[in-house]
């Protein structure tokens, strides 16, 4: 029997999710035997030629990581979707729009300014800002453009799985791997990870308190940390108790609170808005005044909150964009 194509591919990302399969450490070697990798441009040299010469459908699946903010990373989205039977969108910038999907606050003019003008770091006496074309003694030059918006793969193509983290835990990639192997994949749509709390798997988890008092919250470097208790309990934001499980507790392990880099299980439409929710939940029993010192002790809370999922959030789905 032959081997499924699997390819790979990243958009507007960081490269951490292709770091992720390095991690799979000697399991690539069970990996590599088990399928045909027929595209993979950050690890071999692949052309976006290769993916146009392959007939529809050809790869059997394909993972895509990072969100979408150039023409050419649309493109290649509408390509890998077109040659692929299974499309994966791998890690949380290509599931929910990730920390590229912050730009959304902002908008392109605002952005391009920003950082070929106003950026302390910046000289450019010559008010040069990328243009599409650009004609030099050794020819034309194209770039993609810049696009509008950071849109999830989702908003772009049709998506078949969800493979959620920043990066995708090792673990979670094996399972998938091994689904996709046995032919035991769910059903289309499904994010593939436990679908219930981080706070359900995170070691810390008997010491959360039933009510919590929080007077302040703090970040990590303004407390010594206790390594046993729960973090959100010494006042850190720890999103945890609104995020999907799966990773483990990666960095409630390592003294770190939990950002929501796996995203809301599946009972939450907008991670943003629950996050927001439950931390206001936390604070119904106070007076005001003491209210307003807690929210005023969040610092970023548009980043806290939206920190990974902004362009699939409700408030950026109702600009219409
Ligand atoms: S440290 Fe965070 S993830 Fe762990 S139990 Fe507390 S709130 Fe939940
Ligand atoms: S603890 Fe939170 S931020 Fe860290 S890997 Fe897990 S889900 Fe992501």
């Amino acid at each position: 029997m032959s081997k499924p194509k699997v390819g790979f591919n990243w958009l507007a990302s960081c490269g951490g999710c292709e770091e992720a399969i390095i991690d799979l450490n000697e399991k690539i070697l069970d990996v590599v035997a088990a399928v045909d990798i027929v595209f993979w441009p950050c690890a071999m040299d692949f052309k976006k030629d290769d993916v146009r010469a392959m007939a529809d459908g050809e790869m059997d699946v394909c993972f895509v990581n990072g969100a979408i903010r150039t023409s050419e990373e649309e493109e290649m989205a509408h390509l890998m979707r077109q040659k692929s039977k299974i499309l994966i969108a791998f890690g949380s910038c290509s599931h929910m729009g990730g920390i590229p999907g912050m730009g959304n606050f902002f908008s392109k003019d605002s952005i391009l300014k920003n950082s070929y003008q106003e950026s302390p770091s910046t000289i450019n006496l010559d008010g040069t800002f990328p243009q599409m074309e650009t004609i030099t003694p050794l020819g034309e030059v194209e770039l993609p453009e810049f696009l509008e918006y950071v849109r999830t793969l989702n908003q772009v193509v049709d998506v078949d799985y969800y493979l959620p983290g920043c990066p995708p835990p090792v673990r979670l990639i094996t399972e998938a791997l091994g689904a996709i192997l046995e032919n035991k994949l769910p059903p289309k749509g499904t994010v593939l990870a436990p679908d219930k709390a981080l706070c359900d798997e995170c070691p810390r988890k008997e010491t959360k308190p039933d009510k919590m008092e929080i007077a302040e919250f703090k970040r990590p470097y303004q407390i010594i940390v206790d390594s046993e208790k729960c973090l959100l309990g010494q006042g850190l934001m720890c999103l945890g108790p609104v995020t999907r499980a799966g990773c483990e507790g990666v960095c409630t392990k390592a003294n770190m609170p939990c950002t929501g880099c796996q995203g809301p299980t599946s009972r939450v439409q907008d991670y943003g808005a629950k996050a927001l929710s439950g931390f206001a939940s936390i604070l119904t029993s106070m007076e005001e005044k003491d209210v307003e010192a807690v929210l005023d002790s969040i610092v970023d809370p548009n980043g806290t909150f939206y920190r990974y999922s902004l362009p699939s959030s409700m408030m950026f789905k109702s600009l219409g964009a």
